[in-house]
């Protein structure tokens, strides 16, 4: 494989155009001009984990963290949970994906709708597109769950630390993300929207100066149900392809992960295929709890043992995901709600 075409210059692309060998030509077509282009995200990720994918790509992860957190409230209503936090943080996703795409060679405000005819003299063409998947087919049931985002300052928030509010039948959840001095991300994600009005008020209510309101859905669904990974030329990677976290809406590390598996079976699309579903099986499971808690067809009698095989894989991935997991937690969140 000698040149290849990413489209999307998202965590994905960004981050597949430090990965690619040496010998191999890229280069990016992002829709949106540099001046519009923005990484919408509440940037929280586990900096030890990310750590070593981001020195692979050749930079240092520590020169963009904005605030380490010590302990995440989970706000269930009559009970709040404190959680330890090992690692998880916020950093300035903004600047790093930016820096990433310094000196390659990216054409801005190239929104791409189809690769047939677009791209003859490239061997591949990545789609890199994110929740839009613009080459790549349809999903059928495809589940993705409504989002919004401020990012915020104010000296009066009452929050030093991460706290996070799952909305009752586990449909989403409300977040604050704190970015260090006085600035943070409040956001929430809910299936059935009920957030609206609860953005505004928290700004109000805080007295907070609203640097930027962003938003976009995020994919839930998992690779698994997101095949096609490949047609004719094109191959996805990232969210694309679903690789995001479906408990937490977390698609940073995957997208990365996803990205890593692509370059290791470069022209190689059924290995790529294969090791993205051996990778990402447990995002299937998540998938499946969420599915049956939101159609309300949840029974923890029948879901124990795919909770526990969920509950065993989050313990033994504490360093990925930057955050404790025990069982009396784990348990009230997922049958609480
Ligand atoms: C509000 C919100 C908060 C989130 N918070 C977190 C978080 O805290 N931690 C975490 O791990 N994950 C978070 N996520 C999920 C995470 O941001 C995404 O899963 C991840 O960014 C996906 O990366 P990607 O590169 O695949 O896609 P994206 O980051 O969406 O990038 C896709 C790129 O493709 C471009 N594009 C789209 N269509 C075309 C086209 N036709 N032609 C050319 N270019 C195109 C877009 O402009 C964009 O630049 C959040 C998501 C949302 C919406």
């Amino acid at each position: 494989m000698k040149r290849v075409a990413v489209v999307g210059t998202g965590v994905a692309g960004a981050y597949l155009l430090n990965r690619l060998p040496d010998n191999v030509e890229a280069e990016a077509f992002e829709m949106r001009t540099q001046k519009n282009w923005y990484t919408v995200c509440a940037w929280g990720t586990s900096q030890p984990f990310i750590s070593d994918m981001v020195k692979q790509a050749g930079f240092n992860f520590d020169d963009y963290v904005l605030h380490k957190g010590k302990s995440m409230v989970v706000d269930l209503g009559d009970e709040q949970v404190n959680i330890p936090l090992r690692g998880l943080v916020t950093y300035d996703k903004h600047r790093l994906t930016e820096d990433m795409l310094k000196g390659k060679k990216v054409h801005w405000g190239a929104q791409i709708k189809e690769a047939d005819g677009n791209f003859q003299g490239f061997d591949t063409v990545v789609d890199a597109t994110g929740l839009q998947r613009s080459l790549l087919p349809k999903i059928q049931d495809d589940l993705v769950i409504p989002s919004l985002e401020y990012q915020v300052k104010s000296k009066e928030i009452p929050y030093d630390d991460f706290v996070i509010r799952p909305y009752p039948g586990l449909t989403g959840y409300w977040w604050w993300f704190p970015l260090g001095d006085g600035m943070g991300h409040v956001g929430a994600g809910d299936l059935r929207g009920r957030y609206r009005f609860e953005l505004d008020e928290f700004v109000k209510k805080y007295h907070c100066e609203v640097v930027r309101k962003i938003g976009r859905p995020v994919r839930v669904t998992p690779p698994k149900f997101a095949e096609p990974f490949f047609e004719g030329k094109v191959t996805g990677v990232g969210e694309s392809i679903g690789t995001v976290y479906p408990m937490l809406g977390e698609g940073i590390i995957p997208s990365m992960q996803c990205v890593n598996l692509f370059v290791d079976h470069l022209g190689d699309n059924e290995g790529y295929r294969r090791a993205v579903l051996d990778h990402f099986a447990v995002y299937s499971k998540v998938y499946e709890f969420i599915k049956a808690k939101v159609e309300d067809r949840f029974s923890l009698m029948r879901m124990w043992p795919t909770l526990l095989s969920i509950f065993l894989y989050m313990r033994g991935n504490e360093r990925r995901y930057g955050m404790e997991t025990r069982l009396s937690d784990f348990y009230k969140i997922v049958t609480r709600l």
